[in-house]
């Protein structure tokens, strides 16, 4: 592996400093699960994604630390892990869906350091940026290998340019709840709904976040759901001792008389960002939800654009997505 400096800051500020005089080629470790064991162990570099030459540890800031609960909601610090989260009384009772998204990533060992912040802010897997030889779009070279190589991992929604999905169980969870991310900078803090927080290949191939390089994300508010919130997630794995999610889906809505009344349906593995299906509950809205989930689901076949090896995610989403919504009323 490359030499790197390493930093140790204490607080948010410090932290943002540090990377702000370290410049562009500083990066924020957490757990390092995904950056050292990952990106840095891998060599995945290119002109548009060089290796760091410095690390911003930001796991001895006590800011970024805590599970905070009040009749607003539920505030999350960046830096707890993924075992915290899912052993956390206080969201077991009032974000299952969280937990349970939590749970099903990777191994325990895995989950015993991977923190929050660094699993939403994760690069993704596509096969290709992973792979030392190929500098794609995303690493700033001239093409895309997935377009003519084995693309059965890879999006069937919102593609362009590059065609990853977006790794992080967890975003498509939060997207679902209607989070927000609190991000520090150099000039202080702002928050930044989940809507609007991934940025597609559309906008920018290079990355996958608004966060600029000297900002951090320092915590997560997910309001408290409106009373009787029904909530649920699945996910498909290729394997199921522990995989990223082929389809993955979160719901989470109210009803009224069996009716669709309010609510979220995210679908990760499918796009480049958690993947919000806005039509599906349109098409669920006010509607008797058993009666007309099957063909609300159907709707995932007017965006899908399939790539060569990857149609059967629609199936699959399609097929998940009624699943889930009836597992929620069970
Ligand atoms: C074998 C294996 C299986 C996996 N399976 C799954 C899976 O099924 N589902 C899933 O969702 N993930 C999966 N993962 C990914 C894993 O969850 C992530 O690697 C982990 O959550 C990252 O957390 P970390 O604290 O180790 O982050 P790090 O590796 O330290 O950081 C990851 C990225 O996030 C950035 N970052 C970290 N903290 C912050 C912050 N506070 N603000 C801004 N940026 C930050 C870092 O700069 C880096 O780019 C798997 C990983 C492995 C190795
Ligand atoms: S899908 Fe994206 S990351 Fe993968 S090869 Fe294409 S451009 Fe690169």
């Amino acid at each position: 592996m490359k030499s790197f400096e390493l930093y140790e800051p204490r607080t948010v500020k410090e932290a943002v400093d540090t990377l702000s005089k370290a410049g562009p080629k500083a990066k924020i470790l957490a757990g390092g699960s995904d950056l050292v064991a990952g990106v840095m162990k891998d060599w995945v570099e290119g002109p548009g994604m060089p290796l760091p030459d410095a690390l911003v540890d930001v796991t001895a800031i006590p800011q970024l630390r805590g599970i905070k609960a009040d009749q607003n909601g539920v505030t999350i610090g960046a830096n707890m892990t993924l075992t915290e989260i899912i052993e956390s009384k206080e969201l077991n009772e009032r974000l299952p869906m969280l937990v349970n998204a939590a749970h099903s990533v990777a191994s325990p060992l895995i989950r015993n350091f991977a923190t929050l912040g660094g699993n939403i802010n994760q690069r993704p897997r596509c096969w290709f940026l992973r792979g030392p030889d190929f500098h794609c779009y995303k690493k700033g070279g001239d093409t895309c290998f997935s377009v003519t190589g084995d693309n059965r991992f890879h999006a069937i929604i919102g593609g362009e340019l590059c065609y990853i999905v977006h790794p992080s169980d967890t975003a498509t969870a939060l997207l679902a709840l209607n989070a927000q991310a609190k991000i520090a900078g150099p000039d202080g803090e702002r928050t930044v709904a989940f809507d609007n927080y991934f940025i597609g290949p559309r906008e920018n191939v290079l990355r996958e976040n608004v966060l600029q390089p000297n900002e951090l994300m320092v915590e997560v508010f997910i309001p408290t759901p409106a009373a009787g919130t029904k909530q649920t997630w699945m996910k498909l794995k290729n394997r199921d001792v522990y995989d990223f999610a082929l389809v993955s889906v979160a719901a989470a809505f109210t009803t009224e008389n069996d009716n669709w009344k309010d609510g979220r349906i995210v679908l990760g593995g499918v796009a480049p960002v958690p993947y919000r299906a806005t039509g599906m509950e349109n098409q669920l809205k006010g509607k008797h939800i058993k009666n007309s989930i099957k063909q609300a689901a159907a709707t995932i076949r007017t965006v899908a654009r399939p790539m060569s090896m990857n149609a059967y995610k629609v199936d699959i989403a399609q097929n998940m997505v009624e699943r889930t919504i009836l597992q929620a009323l069970a």
